[in-house]
């Protein structure tokens, strides 16, 4: 019995739909909460929580998209702020730093989308990666769900522009990326090709040390002054 559940979950999860992990696909949701405030809002402000009939609602969307277009109009009075590109701290410059300078591998494959370049790094305490081990990773080969939970987390796939001036919209399929939308392999990879500079603070902390959350302390100048 055991048997058959297991083999029924890995031909369902692994075999035919072997791509619903997150890493697969940039920019699915991780979770629903965006779509359940959205829903609120309709509900508090446009639809009051009643119930309208189709022609009656189909005037109130109208109404909804015409207000929240308006409102987010960057060039209109007070609108709704929103950011196009992600903001990098200093902790992420100084772990991109750091990333960059270490002695990782990433192996350069030409990217399926023309004027981008691929770039395979190893997860985890590892150095290298292998061409075999990318192929693996590429033809979906796993027999387990140990070893497909294996090849997500031990090989990060960096997405780069050749366009210099569009490092900051790289992409990643590590966990951070999902969160920022922004991460030490984007940055770490932009730094070794030169597409861009950590600004000099980011270089403080010496390599293979973690920098604390928050703004760095300035007192330390002044102590050495005696
Ligand atoms: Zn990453």
């Amino acid at each position: 019995m055991m048997k058959l559940h297991r083999d029924g979950f890995f031909q369902e999860w692994l075999k035919t739909f072997d791509s619903w992990y997150e890493g697969y696909n940039n920019f699915t949701p991780s979770t629903n909460n965006s779509l359940e405030a959205t829903n609120r809002v309709i509900k508090d402000e446009h639809t009051f929580r009643e119930r309208h009939p189709l022609s009656r609602f189909f005037i109130i969307a109208n109404d909804i998209v015409h207000r929240w277009s308006k409102s987010r109009n960057q060039k209109q009075a007070d609108p709704i702020i929103y950011s196009t590109e992600p903001t990098i701290t200093l902790q992420e410059w100084t772990n991109a730093y750091h990333f960059a300078k270490s002695s990782k591998s990433a192996l350069q494959i030409s990217s399926k989308r023309k004027g981008f370049t691929d770039y395979y790094m190893p997860a985890g305490k590892a150095q290298n990666v292998t061409t075999n081990e990318i192929q693996i990773y590429k033809m979906k080969k796993w027999t387990s769900l140990d070893q497909f939970k294996d090849f997500q987390f031990s090989i990060w796939r960096v997405t780069l522009s050749d366009n210099a001036t569009e490092c900051k919209s790289g992409l990643c399929n590590c966990p951070s990326f999902f969160k920022e939308y922004i991460c030490k392999h984007i940055m770490g990879m932009a730094i070794r090709l030169k597409f861009c500079k950590p600004p000099p603070s980011a270089k403080d902390i010496p390599l293979g040390e973690k920098r604390n959350r928050g703004r760095p302390r300035k007192a330390t100048k002044v102590l050495l002054i005696q």
